[in-house]
């Protein structure tokens, strides 16, 4: 199902963990108006980007979002967030980017030079931007671009 010009659903539900352990990844009726709200913003990085941007992570439905270790308040369970990267460059590259373009999101984390986590808010978004790194085996996260 086609989102937006350049997003299908089936990019935000995709996950191999899911595929394996037959999660059902689906997106709930009510959470589709948030899926829908951040593929349009997603079509704003895009833009920003002038490249392709490939979504390594969207939804997470409860159990799957346990699994991957991700924070039970997290934004994906919300289809709020994804995780991406892009041939525009590195995750630093692409958040820098992002903020000089004046992309409105509510959180933006360059995670572990690995990938870009970008999440939205359909009301408030509060241009918060993070670093995640390892310290001591744990991951921190600190303020702005490290
Ligand atoms: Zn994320």
């Amino acid at each position: 199902m086609q989102l937006t010009e350049h997003f299908k659903l089936e990019e935000f539900t995709y996950s191999p963990t899911a595929t394996k352990l037959k999660i059902d990844n689906s997106v709930p009726d009510d959470l589709m108006p948030n899926v829908k709200l951040t593929a349009i913003k997603l079509e704003v990085v895009r833009k920003a980007l002038g490249k392709p941007i490939v979504i390594n992570s969207g939804y997470r439905c409860p159990k799957l979002n346990k699994r991957v270790g991700g924070v039970s308040t997290s934004a994906h369970t919300k289809g709020l967030a994804v995780d991406f990267h892009s041939s525009y460059g590195t995750p630093k590259q692409i958040c820098q980017r992002l903020i000089d373009a004046g992309v409105q999101f509510d959180k933006l984390i360059q995670e572990h030079n690995q990938w870009v986590h970008i999440g939205f808010s359909p009301n408030n978004n509060r241009q918060i931007v993070l670093t995640a790194v390892k310290q001591g085996g744990k991951t921190v996260y600190l303020n702005g671009l490290v």
